[in-house]
């Protein structure tokens, strides 16, 4: 096993999940970089210097997602922290813009097969990780997760009519972060006691390749929250939704 604190990040060969790779090699750990193209993943990993290491995974792939478990186990024998950033917002090229975006992906108007297979990714993508590194994340004390969520899912914030953002609320995307923050409940409830925190955060609206760059927030700002609680001291909070500069966002 080695010495130095292990991470891996999916979706890390861009956007948010890149600078995350960056920010936890800064801070002394070696990162897998999650990519589903194992090129990208490798130029991405090279970016980001010498302590990370490019690993295909496809969240919605189980084949990748064992062989990248395997791979782990033998190489470095132990997983500090996972975070789980992979996802997608639409199947197509492009999401086209926010609005555009919110009005076609209305509950009445949503494609069924688009949100199966946005929710592969966003959803059950996490799931089978979460499944598959467990073994590792138990055998390695302190260790720690991730979910890279998003206000969008916040069932609070959209059931009040005084926030003008409830209208981006669709089935597709926003709802998919609804249910990983239901399962960020269920992973931190079953991991309770054992000595796992599981945490899901919110990097805000960050100017990436998911968006169109609309975002607002530099990679950096949009990072930090998900750096910030992978770093916390073991026993630190469990269970909880938070954001760099709002604190804690209602469930
Ligand atoms: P990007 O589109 O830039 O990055 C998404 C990453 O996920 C890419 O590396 C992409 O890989 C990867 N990915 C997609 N599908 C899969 C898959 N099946 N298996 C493995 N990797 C996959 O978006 P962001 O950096 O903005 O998003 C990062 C996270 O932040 C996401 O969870 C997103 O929901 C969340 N978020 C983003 C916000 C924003 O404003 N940008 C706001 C709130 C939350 P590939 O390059 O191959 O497509």
């Amino acid at each position: 096993m080695t010495d130095r604190r292990v991470a891996l990040v999916t979706g890390a060969n861009q956007g948010i999940g890149l600078q995350i790779a960056k920010d936890l090699v800064a801070n002394g750990l070696t990162v897998l970089v999650g990519s589903r193209n194992l090129e990208r993943g490798v130029a991405a990993a090279s970016e980001v210097g010498v302590d990370a290491h490019a690993i295909r995974l496809d969240v919605t792939d189980p084949a990748s997602i064992t062989a990248a478990a395997e791979r782990m186990k033998r190489e470095f024998g132990r997983l500090d922290v996972l975070v789980q950033n992979a996802a997608i917002m639409t199947t197509r090229p492009h999401p086209g813009s926010v609005v555009e975006y919110a009005r076609a992906t209305r509950a009445s108007v949503v494609s069924l097969d688009e949100m199966r297979a946005v929710w592969e990714t966003n959803v059950f993508g996490v799931l089978a990780v979460y499944q598959a590194m467990l073994p590792l994340l138990r055998a390695t004390p302190g260790a720690r997760i991730v979910n890279v969520s998003s206000g969008a899912g916040s069932l609070t914030i959209a059931s009040d009519p005084s926030l003008p953002y409830r209208s981006h609320f669709s089935p597709l995307y926003a709802a998919s972060k609804t249910a990983l923050n239901a399962l960020t409940v269920a992973m931190a409830i079953e991991l309770e006691g054992e000595g796992i925190s599981v945490n899901a955060v919110s990097p805000g609206f960050t100017r990436t390749a998911m968006n169109g760059y609309e975002g607002v927030e530099t990679v950096e700002q949009g990072a930090a929250e998900a750096v910030r609680v992978a770093l916390l001291d073991p026993g630190g909070p469990s269970g909880g939704f938070t954001h760099a500069t709002f604190g804690t966002i209602p469930w």
